[in-house]
């Protein structure tokens, strides 16, 4: 029975891990194979637009919004322009330090230093503005000037869209590689499910079939193919909660010892096997037949009268005696003879009260000559 319990145990476990397994791989590819890469690219992602392209944004609408200044002085007149133009020169100025220190673009420092150039030559222009004491775009000078102004600052701006843009093209780059990953374990996973379920079921179909042997292997009797005595008890104990109508039959093979003193154990042992054939082949799919201890055996007919079950065992009787064993070992036919004692209950006592009745019964067939059925009163 240890071995039984431990090979099913192990059948379990094997079943368990394989629906797992998959399931378990999952989570590992998942984690080391699509995640990781997915989070490395988005902190990439987050990384350069924060330390690399924001700059170049700020200090492009730093420069927009320097235009302001030296613009709505020479249309309005007013002075309060030219603290926000001062204001504005300030912040491009230090947007274009932030840049040009900044280790990401040490490789295009030089083109960095020349749009810094190009923006000086902006502020000359616009310090000029603000130095015109006609205002109004009355004269041509002006009108000039406000235009070579707005241009050049615009030809800055613009121009720094190469240093943002090449970026950008990395982080779409990285976006759609994030993409391709999360279609890749989108797929890895209704994989692994697949994978999870088909060996679920195969588990399960796998399962049930040993299950079936499994009940064969611990309810049969080793050598006879008959139910053994703990599936007789078992269907006992059943009866008793059922309150099940029955009858018992307790059958007992005559002067067996003298089969095995003649012809040898492997001989009984012969016997033995072809009396529960022969006797199988009388009884019916429901009725329970077992081997109670040695060369005896109990027959449970359910929801069945006394005299019927007297009736098969009568039959039981008379087929075993009418035919003989052939024994190879010792060339001879052997005559069996079986006593058979047989009682019945209507489920109000306890089931293994009737089978002692029939037991009794049985040893009143012993005395009275043996193979004969006896009824118990
Ligand atoms: P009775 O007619 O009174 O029943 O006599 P008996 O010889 O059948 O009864 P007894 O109880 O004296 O002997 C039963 C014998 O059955 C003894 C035992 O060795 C034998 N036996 C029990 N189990 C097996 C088995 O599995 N194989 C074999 N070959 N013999 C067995
Ligand atoms: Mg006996
Ligand atoms: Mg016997």
């Amino acid at each position: 029975m240890n071995d039984f319990n431990t090979e099913r145990q192990s059948r379990y476990l094997m079943v368990v891990s394989f629906t797992l397994l998959p399931i378990l791989s999952l989570v590992l590819i998942t984690v080391f194979v699509f995640f990781h890469p997915i989070f490395e690219k988005m902190e990439f992602i987050a990384d350069t637009i924060y330390e690399e392209i924001r700059p170049v944004r700020v200090l492009q609408k730093a420069l927009i919004t320097s235009m302001m200044g030296p613009n709505d002085y020479l249309l309005q007149g007013k002075m309060d322009n030219k603290k926000l133009w001062e204001q504005s020169k300030d912040e491009v100025n230090h947007y274009f330090k932030v840049l040009i220190d900044n280790p990401a673009y040490v490789d295009e420092k030089s083109k960095l230093l020349y749009l810094r150039q190009e923006w000086n030559s902006c502020m000359l222009l616009g310090d000029q503005i603000f130095q015109l004491k006609v205002v109004g775009l009355v004269s041509k000078r002006s009108a000039e000037l406000m235009e070579e102004f707005d241009l050049r600052v615009e030809t800055v701006s613009e121009d720094l869209d190469s240093f943002a843009s090449y970026r950008e093209e990395a982080v779409s780059r990285a976006y759609s590689s994030i993409h391709d990953l999360k279609t890749k374990t989108i797929i890895a996973t209704l994989g692994a499910i697949l994978l999870g379920m088909i060996s679920g079921v195969f588990g399960s179909i796998w399962l049930a079939r040993n299950r079936k042997q499994m009940i064969e292997f611990v309810t049969r009797d080793a050598l006879t193919g008959a139910y053994n005595r703990r599936a007789l008890d078992d269907a006992l104990h059943q009866l008793n909660g059922d309150k099940g109508s029955f009858a018992a039959l307790l059958l007992d093979l005559d002067n067996f010892k003298s089969v095995n003193d003649t012809y040898g154990h492997d001989a009984g042992d012969l016997v033995l096997k072809y009396f529960v054939e022969e006797t199988q082949k009388v009884l019916r799919s429901n009725d329970l037949f077992g081997r109670y201890g040695g060369e005896e055996f109990l027959i449970l007919l359910y929801d069945t009268k006394l005299e019927h079950a007297a009736a098969l065992a009568e039959r039981i009787r008379k087929s075993v005696e009418s035919n003989t064993v052939y024994l190879p070992s010792s060339g001879a036919h052997h005559s069996l003879t079986v006593s058979i004692g047989c009682a019945a209950s209507d489920g109000s006592r306890p089931s293994e009260e009737t089978v002692r009745m029939a037991d009794k019964a049985m040893y009143k067939a012993k005395q009275s000559g043996r193979n004969q059925v006896v009824v118990a009163e």
